[in-house]
């Protein structure tokens, strides 16, 4: 039987409830025996993160830790330049049997950027695309995604054929929470209790993540 392994990369600074509902959701509903959350050592795309990727990297086992099929992929961290999906998607595949099937998720954000991300057009040359779609999103996508998703977009998740080439939509529990927003209740010393799991609560408190430094002169 060809397995179905997804991955669902992203700075994960810090993982979050979005984050992991959304993945168990699509987990479940694709049958996945496996879904990598792939943390980015240097996203191409945006600021380095505010914490480092080891920290980072660390969160995603906390709050992923027994909960299968959910696990973590540190292979962008080896790494020693940016972490292009691409490059992570061929190294996931020389692993796997050709007939395995691999499910790159992406938010409707993500999705929507595609465009601008390293050779994108061979993306699908190595996984089926997901896109995680919410209510709030815009209900279309870029000039320059149209022609692709006429060609590839495939209305059932579940009838995906072969390892990978088409598009699917899958709907999921919105839940508007956001690593930005999180970060910024830690820096005015606020709780994030319950946007993230209690491990990775337990871990920012433990390390001092993301509290704005004190600047009343105290040492
Ligand atoms: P930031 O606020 O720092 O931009 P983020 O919360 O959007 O971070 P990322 O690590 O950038 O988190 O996101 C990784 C992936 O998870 C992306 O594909 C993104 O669309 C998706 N995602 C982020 N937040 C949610 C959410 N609340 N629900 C579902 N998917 C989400």
């Amino acid at each position: 039987m060809p397995r179905r392994i997804g991955m669902l990369g992203g700075t994960f600074d810090p993982v979050h409830i979005g984050h992991l509902r959304g993945a168990l959701e699509v987990a479940e509903l694709l049958g996945l025996d496996e879904l990598r959350l792939t943390p980015s050592a240097r996203p191409p795309h945006r600021e380095l993160p505010s914490v480092s990727a080891r920290d980072r990297l660390a969160m995603v086992r906390c709050a992923v830790a027994g909960v299968a099929p959910l696990t973590v992929d540190d292979r962008e961290l080896a790494r020693d330049k940016p972490s292009y999906t691409l490059d992570t998607l061929e190294s996931m595949r020389t692993g796997m049997d050709p007939d395995d099937q691999l499910f790159l998720l992406l938010g409707w954000d993500a999705f929507c950027s595609l465009p601008a991300w390293h050779r994108w057009e061979q993306l699908l040359e190595h996984c089926h695309i997901v896109v995680l779609q919410r209510p709030d999103a815009d209900s279309e996508p870029p000039e320059a995604l149209r022609n692709l998703l006429a060609a590839r977009a495939v209305s059932d998740p579940l009838a995906l054929p072969g390892p990978g080439g088409n598009i699917t939509f899958v709907w999921q529990t919105p839940l508007s929470v956001s690593a930005t927003q999180i970060r910024q209740l830690l820096a005015d010393g606020r709780s994030v209790r319950f946007l993230v799991p209690d491990a990775v609560l337990a871990y920012i408190e433990a390390h001092g993540l993301y509290r704005a430094p004190k600047t009343d002169g105290a040492p």
